[in-house]
C-alpha cells in the first residue's frame, strides 16, 4: 500500500484504536473497497477509497479490492478496468489479487443450502406484487407467505431446480425466514436469491440464479477475513441483516459493519446511475468528460491524486450527512498546483502587436523561471521579436482609473521582457481593432524605465515562437446547488449552458506544443490548464482543459 498515511483522526480510526487498546481487537486490520462495476467511480468513491485504504495503512493492515458483481445485466469489463485504473491512480494498491463476489457463487450457494437445512430459508412463489403486499409497511406488520412452512427437503429440491433452470425469471425466489412483523422492513423475510437468465462477465452462463447484496456482502467479507466492513449510512438499517446472515451459517469470522456519511457535493451529482444518464444521453463526452465528477473526468481535467487525497482529508469522515461545497475541491487542487505547476504564457484572444522600432530580422532569447518561487524547477526560454501577441482584454481605448494594462499612449511591462508604449491603432474595414503599433524601450529589460512608469505587467507570446491551441474553458455542469433534488423536475433542467466554452485560436509558448509536464500548467494571469492528449490528436493542435481558475471567482 502506498500513499502517505492519514494524519487527521476520524471516528472509525478512534473506534479501532480503542478496541486495540482494550484488547477487543487483536490481529491485522483488514478492510475492503467493494464497488459494483456498473459505472465509473466518482468523487464520492474517492472518499470511500481513501477511508478504507487509509484505515488499513494507519494500522499496518490490508485493504482488498472486491467487485460486488451480483447484477450482471448492469455490469461490464469496461467498468472493472476503469475502476482498477482509478484506484491505482489515486495512489493505492490493494492486497493480493482482485476479488469478485462472483468468486464466491459456489460457496454462497452452499451457504444458502445451509440456511435452508437449518430452517432459516425457504423458496417462495409469490409474485413481486404479492410480495410487496405481504411485506406490510412502516406502520403495519407484514404477513407470512403461504410458502413459508415448506419442508426443508422440498425447499432444497426447489432451490436446486431454480439453479438448474427449471423456472422462469421471477417465478421463484429464495427468502430468509426471519420475522414478518419486524419493525425493520429489511428483516421481513428478505430475498436471498432471484432467478435471472443473464450472462455474467465473470461466470458466463454458469448461473441463472444470482444472490442479493444483503446475502452476498457479509459472506464475502467473512470469507476474505475482513475485520471492519465500512459502508455508507443507507446500510445502517441493513446491519441487523448483515449480522443475522453471519450468525446463522458457519463462517470463519464475523466482520463488524460500520457506517459513515456519503459525500454529497453541491452543483454536481454523485450517483453512478445519474452520471450514466449524462453519458448515455450525450450530455457529456463520455465518463471521463472533464466536467464529470468521476475520478477519470477529474484526472482529465487536471486534478492530481494528491489534491483528491487532501480533499478527502479535509472533509473528514462523519456519521452525519451533509453537503460539501465544491469550492473545497477546487481549493484543494489550487493549493497543490500553486506550489507545483510549471508556469507558461498563453494568449487566449490574440491581438497582434508590431514593435515599430524593433528590426524585423532580429530575435532575442529571454530566460524565464519555470516557477518564480521555486528555482529548482529550472528555467524556460521565450523569444522576443518584432511581432508579438497580447490578449485583447489587456487593451482598451479609454483607460478607466487605475487601469493596469495597455491603452493608447500608455506603457506596460511585458512579462519577463521589455516595457512598450502603444502609439497607433490599426482597424480593419469593419472598424475592428486588428493590430497595435507599439514602441519598445530597449533599456528596460529587467530594469525600470527612466522618467516614466509602466501601468502594469501583462503576458504575451511572440509570433515566431508560439503555436496555436484550443482552450476548453470548463465550468460547473449544473447551475443548481442540488440538481437532482426536486421530485418533479429533471436534473437536466439545471444544466449550465456555459459549462464548456471553447476558445479557438489561442496562442501558447512553443515549448508547450508537446508538453513535458504531467501536471497542469499555470497560464499566467489565467488559471491552471491541462494538456488533453485525446482531444489534441483529434484537433491536430494542442488542446488544453481549464482545471481551475486562479482564484475562486464563481458567481462573482
Ligand atoms: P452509486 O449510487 O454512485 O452507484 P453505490 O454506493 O451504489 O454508489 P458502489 O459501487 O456500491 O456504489 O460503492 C462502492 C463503495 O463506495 C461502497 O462502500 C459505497 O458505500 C461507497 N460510496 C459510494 N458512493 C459514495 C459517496 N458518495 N460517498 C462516500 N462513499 C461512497
Ligand atoms: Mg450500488
Amino acid at each position: 500500500m502506498s500513499a502517505e498515511p492519514k494524519k487527521a483522526h476520524n471516528f472509525i480510526q478512534s473506534l479501532i484504536e480503542d478496541a486495540v487498546v482494550k484488547g477487543a481487537h487483536t490481529g491485522t486490520v483488514v478492510t475492503r473497497f467493494p464497488p459494483e462495476p456498473n459505472g465509473y467511480l466518482h468523487v464520492g468513491h474517492a472518499k470511500a477509497i481513501c477511508l478504507n485504504f487509509g484505515i488499513a495503512n494507519t494500522f499496518g493492515g490490508e485493504c482488498n479490492l472486491r467487485f460486488d458483481d451480483t447484477n450482471p445485466e448492469k455490469e461490464s469489463q469496461e467498468y472493472i478496468n476503469a475502476i482498477k485504473a482509478d484506484v491505482e491512480w489515486l495512489g493505492y494498491q490493494w492486497q493480493g489479487k482482485v476479488h469478485f463476489a462472483s468468486d464466491y457463487f459456489d460457496a454462497l450457494y452452499n451457504f444458502a443450502e445451509e440456511l435452508i437445512e437449518r430452517g432459516h430459508a425457504y423458496v417462495c412463489a409469490l409474485s413481486a406484487d404479492e410480495m410487496a403486499d405481504f411485506r406490510g409497511s412502516l406502520k403495519e406488520p407484514g404477513r407470512n407467505s403461504p410458502y413459508r412452512e415448506r419442508a426443508v427437503e422440498e425447499n432444497l429440491k426447489l432451490f436446486g431446480q431454480m439453479r438448474d433452470g427449471d423456472f422462469q425469471n421471477g417465478e421463484m425466489v429464495l427468502r430468509a425466514k426471519i420475522d414478518m412483523a419486524s419493525p425493520n422492513i429489511n428483516m421481513r423475510d428478505p430475498i436471498l436469491y432471484r432467478i435471472r437468465y443473464a450472462e455474467h462477465h465473470q461466470t458466463g452462463n454458469k448461473w441463472c440464479i444470482y444472490p442479493m447484496y444483503d446475502f452476498t456482502h457479509p459472506i464475502s467479507d467473512a470469507l476474505e477475513g475482513i475485520t471492519h466492513s465500512l459502508c455508507t449510512l443507507e446500510f445502517e438499517d441493513h446491519r441487523p441483516l448483515y449480522d443475522w446472515v453471519l450468525d446463522n451459517i458457519s463462517v470463519p469470522c464475523h466482520p463488524r459493519q460500520i457506517e459513515f456519511a456519503r459525500l454529497n457535493l453541491n452543483y454536481t451529482i454523485t450517483s453512478k446511475r445519474k452520471l450514466k444518464r449524462l453519458v448515455d444521453e450525450h450530455i457529456v463526452d463520455g465518463w471521463d468528460d472533464p466536467r464529470m465528477p468521476t475520478i477519470s473526468g477529474l484526472r482529465r481535467r487536471g486534478y492530481t491524486p494528491e489534491s483528491l487525497r487532501t480533499f478527502c482529508d479535509m472533509i473528514g469522515v462523519n456519521k452525519a450527512g451533509g453537503t460539501v461545497d465544491v469550492g473545497m475541491l477546487e481549493f484543494a487542487i489550487r493549493e497543490d498546483l500553486n506550489i507545483r505547476s510549471p508556469r507558461a504564457m498563453c494568449v487566449m484572444r490574440p491581438l497582434k502587436v508590431t514593435l515599430t522600432n524593433y528590426p524585423a530580422d532580429k530575435t532575442e532569447t529571454l530566460v524565464l523561471p519555470v516557477h518564480p518561487q521555486n528555482p529548482d524547477m529550472g528555467s524556460r526560454e521565450v523569444t522576443w521579436s518584432q511581432t508579438l501577441f497580447i490578449d485583447r482584454e489587456d487593451f482598451v481605448l479609454e483607460a478607466p482609473r487605475k487601469w493596469k494594462r495597455l491603452a493608447p499612449d500608455q506603457a506596460v511591462r511585458m512579462r519577463g521582457g521589455y516595457v512598450m508604449t502603444c502609439r497607433e491603432i490599426i482597424r480593419d474595414q469593419s472598424g475592428e481593432i486588428v493590430e497595435l503599433k507599439c514602441e519598445y524601450d530597449e533599456n528596460t529589460l529587467g530594469v525600470n524605465p527612466e522618467g516614466y512608469k509602466p501601468n502594469g505587467v501583462i503576458h504575451w507570446v511572440s509570433a515566431t515562437d508560439s503555436v496555436e491551441c484550443d482552450i476548453n474553458m470548463y465550468d460547473r455542469l449544473f447551475n443548481a446547488e442540488t440538481p437532482d433534488s426536486d421530485k418533479e423536475g429533471d436534473m437536466l433542467d439545471h444544466l449550465n449552458s456555459q459549462s464548456l466554452v471553447v476558445l479557438k485560436g489561442a496562442r501558447v509558448e512553443r515549448n508547450l506544443a508537446l508538453p513535458a509536464s504531467d501536471l497542469p500548467y499555470q497560464f499566467e494571469r489565467e488559471g491552471y490548464f491541462f494538456f488533453d492528449q485525446k482531444l489534441t490528436e483529434n484537433a491536430g493542435k494542442p488542446v488544453f482543459n481549464r482545471t481551475v481558475t486562479l482564484r475562486d471567482s464563481w458567481g462573482k
